[in-house]
């Protein structure tokens, strides 16, 4: 059967692989309907890795995914008990963290120190045409979600960890750095949290408008190398010169974090989302040390696919995560995909790619 594999920087191949077999116990083998291009997967098509991981054999990209059940291994079950059928569509977890470490114990599988995820070197991905993957990974879908939707819900795992960080409160303002399908997801939980006002910043005109529609109170162009004051002035203008409660950067993480510190009231809180490309972060240190700033750094998502899942049936999320989706790719043109994501062309938002056709 076919994958896409990633061999090195930009060096993405139309591959055969081994077809899964016998799922084990606890298993299930899925066809893989719909997979999320992400901004991770883009970091590492650019770079041949992230964050200090590199590529040394070739490796199957993808962690974003719905899929099919197509075969069952004995006993597998979801993690609520119920046993899996052929035929059942399910969104998928892809991290498999191991349960026993010190961050695992202490409630943060996402800090795992011994974990698989897959689509992350050297583990293998979803870019493939069948996957065999843990039962209780599995989340099944409702008909009201799509295979599309349930691909995102991991999109909306990662942004809802991001949220939980940001402790917003009823009331609060919040400012967004970067409107890519995470800075989108992260605004209408902020809205759903309770954000009086959500100002957004985003260089790309038709994320602002999509920003615009999902209902930010604003949505401003980020000029590259405009200088800090000149980027958050309008927001200063809006907040009558106080800053906003919370920031999320969900940019590059280049210049976005010093325009996040500068963006954040006195005593405010700032969340780190966006992964640099070049795995490095500068900022000037005496604003943020002025003003207190409490930062947090949000990696991944904890056990977060149930609340995601649930979230479909909530007023301001119905139908947002189909909508992000503006383009969708065979499998054999997931290097058109990812080229195409990569320079934000033809207004994309989402690319999905999907294996079955
Ligand atoms: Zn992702
Ligand atoms: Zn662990």
């Amino acid at each position: 059967m076919k994958a896409i594999r990633l061999q090195g920087p930009f060096d993405l191949r139309l591959d055969s692989v081994a077809e899964p077999i016998d799922p084990g116990t606890d298993e299930v083998v899925i066809a893989v309907t719909a997979v999320g291009v992400c901004g991770s997967d883009l970091h590492m098509y650019e770079t041949g890795g992230i964050g200090g991981k590199f590529v040394n054999e070739p490796v199957t990209l993808g962690h974003e995914f719905a899929g099919e059940v197509t075969a069952v291994g004995q006993g597998a079950v979801t993690e609520n008990g119920e046993p899996l059928r052929i035929g059942d569509r399910v969104a998928v977890d892809p991290a498999i963290p191991c349960g026993r470490c010190e961050p695992c114990r202490d409630g943060n599988p996402n800090l795992c120190l011994d974990h698989f995820f897959h689509g992350v070197p050297p583990d293998d991905g979803a870019l493939v045409e069948r996957l065999k993957v843990p039962a209780r990974n599995c989340f099944r879908l409702p008909d009201s979600v799509s295979h599309e939707a349930g691909s995102l819900l991991e999109t909306l795992g990662v942004s809802l960890h991001a949220i939980d960080l940001g402790r917003i409160k009823l009331g609060d303002t919040v400012a967004i750095f970067g409107a890519g399908p995470v800075g989108l997801l992260l605004l209408v939980l902020a809205k759903i949290q309770g954000a009086r006002e959500v100002l957004v910043f985003e260089p790309v005109a038709v994320r602002r408008a999509k920003a615009i529609a999902l209902g930010a109170t604003a949505a401003w162009d980020v000029a590259p190398n405009a200088d800090l004051d000149e980027v958050v002035q309008p927001l200063m203008q809006q907040t009558r010169e106080r800053g906003v409660d919370v920031v999320f950067e969900a940019a590059d993480a280049g210049k976005s974090v010093d325009q996040s510190f500068a963006a954040a009231r006195f005593g405010g809180r700032v969340v780190l989302v966006g992964i640099p490309a070049r795995d490095r972060t500068e900022f000037g240190h005496s604003l943020p040390r002025r003003k207190g700033l409490t930062v947090r750094f949000s990696r991944r998502m904890k056990h977060t696919y149930p609340r995601a899942l649930a979230l479909q049936e909530h007023p301001l999320m119905a139908g947002v995560l189909d909508e992000l989706v503006s383009h969708r790719f065979k499998l054999a043109d997931s290097k058109a995909a990812f080229d195409l994501a990569l320079r934000c062309g033809d207004g994309i938002l989402k690319a999905i790619i999907t294996p079955q056709n």
